[in-house]
Parts: structure tokens; C-alpha cells; sequence
């Protein structure tokens, strides 16, 4: 397929500007580009192709069946793209003066106010682009605190190894050593492991909870209570909320600091990179930390505020705040009946479409699950050389986009499945026949799925080569 540039030629466009009704001025020699700006000539037609061709060769929420693990890929409800596009809110300037954006104000004070009932926390940032940025904005506040009461001997975050992959990593770009617990065999943390490891230079926890293998953690209390006991914070990645908005608070159950993902559970479309949001909700005791630019209401009205002693800013103004209001508006239409009701259709699907196939496929543990489950494909693998990557590919056939993969680390050959809230019995019924399908070809005729996908655009990429050395960039010959 052509690229847009290649497309491009000499004189088309589509562009009709108005005519100038101001004295045209002369840009100053020293200002103007030494060579031509390389943007592709291009009929409107020809755009609107080029587009419609390239969005033809993907798989979207909108095209089908997404049950990618941990990415929550649901159904996004088209109010709040029309609410976040209103003019109102989409065509204001950041530098404008707080009186002139009273209602964008309080729009922020009002989501912060809703999602820290949904999550118990006191205070809210939306400065954050995205999850792993909030973890470590929220890690920054456990530093910034343990700081200000000149305790630094506080080096060590402890992490299980059924956190997401960001988490160790957020907790080492800040500064920290990294502690790894090891999980049970019910795929919870270890209390003895943990007892063992935390000390006088605990900084914190980083609980991902439901954890990576779909597990609620039982002994959540006890965790929580250990690391306070030892002087630590407790931190909750809460960026699969789906799982237990509206039925448990992770602000009643002993932690101090949150991230959400909105671009998951709180409604805004991703995967194609952003822009994303991820807000770090925190206990009063971490608020005279949390980064500028936060929102609060004096009176009648709101205005930013600094906080007393604030790290500072991680990005610039106050985020992506037209993801924040696509949160809001869906917040705001499920409401107090609606939002636990999504909860328990998100745990609901996923341990259905787990009982349909645990018959045939190995459950990396034992359900009930939360928002997804892990199946392991190892015993397909070993007995008739069927990898997970293999049965990922072959989905894709049939309209499914592909499971997490390879994820979690601690599970071998493993498969991610969340189905989310939003599918209904029929596709998960559908996915459960070809997910069978899949496995009895693997049975019969395992050489057919070594060469799926066939019915794809492009059939087996080079993915380590597409990460390590990718072509971002068009390279112009002249
Ligand atoms: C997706 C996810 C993250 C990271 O979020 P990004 O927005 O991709 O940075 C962190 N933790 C969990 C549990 C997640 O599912």
C-alpha cells in the first residue's frame, strides 16, 4: 500500500483558506525554513481513501471481539467523544484566564471529586498522559513524603511478581531497588515472603490488584497492614479498575496512592498510542505533594493551586483533559447503579467464557477469576508443538484480535483473556466456538496454524525488528 507521501503530487490540495483581511506582513529572512516543508499534496478524496483503506487493514473495537489481556479494550459509548468535542471544552486555549474556563474547571474538580468516592482516596492529579506515567508520579509522592520527615533510608519498593511490567520498572526510573515477592500457588503474595523482605528501609508496595494472573488478592488487609506496620506506603495500580469500581475502595483496604487508567476503565478508545490519562488519586497525607496545576474550588468557583510542597510538574498544564472528560461523562451516565452493574459484567464475562473453555484449555489457576484469566498452552506446545503464538495468530483468521501473550512472565505459554463488560453473551458464545475450533485443528492438523494468519493484510511480522529498529519516519530522496 502507498504511503501518504507517495501519494502525494505536485499542486493538489484541499485546502481553502479565506482570504487575508489583514495587512499581509513579510516573515523575516532569519525565520523562514531553508527548504521546502515536505506535507503530501493531496485531493480530499484521496485523503478520505487513504484513510478508510488503512483503517480496512486493522482490527478495532469497532470491527470485533478484543479480548486483549489487561488492556481492557471495550466498547467506548460515542457520548463522550461527543461531549469531550463540544466547543466549549475542545477549543480553549491552556493560557486562558480561570474566570473565562469556569465550566472547565469544574469539570475537573468534579471528576476528581467522583472518582476519589469511587476509589476512597482524599486528592486527585489528572497531570499524568498514562498509567505507567502515573505510577511514577504516585511513587514520586511516597518519595517526596518520606523525604519531608527526613527518613531516607527508605530505598526499596517491594513489587510481586504478578504486578504489571510497569510497575518494577516505574519504581526503578525513580530511584528505588526493586524487592520481588513471588506469588503462592493460588497466585496471591506470599505473607511469609513479605513479612521477610519488608524492614526500616521499606519505602513501599506496588500492588497490582486484580493482579496479572485475574486474582483478587485474599489476604489484601494483611498486605497493606504489613507494609504500614513497617513504615511503608501502600500503592494500588489501579488501572483495571473494571474489575471492582463501585464494590470495593482500595482507599478502604489500607492504600495511600493510586493510578487510574481512563483510556481503560474509564471509557476513552486506545491502543494506537493516546492520548491516554493517568491520574494519581492519594490519602491526605500524600496531597502537599501531589504536582502543580491542581484543581480545586474556592467558593463559587475553582482555580489551580499549587500544592504546598509539590514535586512539581510532570506534564504540562493539566493533562489530557479531554480524556478527563470523556471519564466524566461516562461516570456521570452509569452513575451509582451503573458502575458497579459494569463491574460485575466484567467479572461476569470472564469467568463465563473461562468455564467454556476449561474443558479443553489449561487455566493457569483455579477460578473464580476477576476481569480475566490466564490459560497456559504449554501442555499443547510440549505434546503437539501448538505454541500460544500460534492459537493467537489463528484468531485472528476469524476475526478475533489476539489475547495478551506471553504475559504474565510467571505463567509459560501463557494467554491473557479479558472479554470486558461490554460483550454480550452471543460474542462470547462465538469466540468460545472458534477458541474450540482453534483447539481441534491443533489436534489434526497443528501444521495449518504454524502459517496463520492467512486472511490478514500481512501474515507474520518481524516484531522484534519492528521494536528494536523501527522506521518511524518517511525518508525524503530530495
Ligand atoms: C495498562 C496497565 C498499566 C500501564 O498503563 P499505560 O497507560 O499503558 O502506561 C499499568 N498497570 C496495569 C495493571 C495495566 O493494565
Amino acid at each position: 500500500m502507498e504511503l501518504i507521501f507517495e501519494r502525494s503530487r505536485e499542486g493538489r490540495g484541499c485546502a481553502i483558506l479565506p482570504g487575508l483581511d489583514v495587512p499581509a506582513a513579510e516573515l523575516p529572512e532569519a525565520l523562514r525554513r531553508g527548504r521546502k516543508l515536505h506535507l503530501p499534496q493531496i485531493a480530499e478524496v484521496d485523503i478520505s481513501r487513504h484513510y478508510t483503506a488503512l483503517m480496512k487493514r486493522t482490527h478495532g473495537v469497532n470491527d470485533g471481539f478484543y479480548p486483549l489481556g489487561s488492556c481492557t479494550m471495550k466498547y467506548n459509548p460515542k457520548i463522550n467523544d461527543e461531549m469531550a468535542g463540544l466547543p466549549g471544552f475542545s477549543k480553549i486555549h491552556p493560557l486562558q484566564p480561570a474566570h473565562t474556563v469556569q465550566g472547565c474547571l469544574k469539570a475537573l474538580c468534579m471528576a476528581e471529586e467522583l472518582l476519589c468516592e469511587i476509589t476512597g482516596m482524599d486528592g486527585m492529579t489528572f497531570q499524568p498522559a498514562a498509567g505507567a506515567h502515573g505510577e511514577f508520579t504516585g511513587l514520586m509522592l511516597i518519595q517526596a513524603y518520606h523525604e519531608s520527615r527526613g527518613d531516607r533510608k527508605r530505598t526499596k519498593i517491594i513489587v510481586p511478581d504478578a504486578a504489571h511490567g510497569t510497575n518494577p520498572a516505574s519504581a526503578s526510573m525513580v530511584g528505588y531497588e526493586v524487592v520481588s515477592i513471588p506469588s503462592n500457588s493460588e497466585g496471591c503474595v506470599d505473607l511469609e515472603k513479605l513479612r521477610a523482605a519488608v524492614g526500616e528501609d521499606t519505602a513501599g508496595l506496588m500492588l497490582t490488584n486484580p493482579n496479572t494472573v485475574g486474582i483478587f488478592d485474599k489476604n489484601i488487609l494483611e498486605i497493606t497492614r504489613i507494609i504500614h506496620d513497617a513504615g511503608g506506603l501502600n500503592y494500588y495500580d489501579g488501572a483495571n479498575l473494571n474489575a471492582v469500581m463501585g464494590m470495593v475502595r482500595p482507599g478502604d483496604m489500607g492504600f495511600d496512592v493510586i493510578h487510574l487508567n481512563l483510556h481503560k476503565t474509564f471509557s476513552t478508545p486506545h491502543g494506537g498510542g493516546g492520548p491516554g490519562s493517568g491520574p494519581v488519586g492519594c490519602k491526605e497525607l500524600l496531597k502537599p505533594f501531589l504536582p502543580v496545576f491542581h484543581q480545586v474550588r474556592e467558593g463559587d468557583s475553582c482555580q489551580f493551586d499549587t500544592p504546598a510542597q509539590s514535586i512539581g510538574s510532570v506534564k504540562a498544564f493539566y493533562g489530557n483533559f479531554l480524556v478527563v472528560l470523556r471519564a466524566l461523562t461516562y461516570v456521570l451516565t452509569l452513575g451509582a447503579e451503573g458502575i458497579p452493574e459494569a463491574s460485575a459484567n466484567a467479572v461476569l464475562n470472564a469467568n463465563y467464557l473461562m468455564h467454556e473453555l476449561a474443558g479443553l484449555y489449561e487455566m493457569a489457576y483455579d477460578g473464580p477469576c476477576m476481569h480475566e484469566f490466564v490459560m497456559s498452552l504449554s501442555k499443547l506446545k510440549k505434546e503437539n508443538g501448538v505454541s500460544a503464538m500460534d492459537i493467537a495468530k489463528s484468531l485472528l483468521d476469524h476475526g478475533i484480535h489476539p489475547p495478551t501473550m506471553y504475559f504474565p512472565l510467571i505463567v509459560e505459554e501463557a494467554l491473557m483473556v479479558e472479554p470486558t463488560e461490554t460483550e454480550s453473551k452471543e460474542t462470547l458464545d462465538q469466540a468460545a466456538a472458534v477458541f474450540r475450533s482453534i483447539y481441534e485443528t491443533a489436534l489434526s492438523d497443528p501444521q495449518s496454524l504454524h502459517e496463520a494468519p492467512v486472511r490478514t493484510p500481512i501474515r507474520r511480522p518481524d516484531e522484534l525488528g519492528a521494536a528494536r529498529n523501527p522506521k518511524l519516519r518517511y525518508q525524503f530522496t530530495e
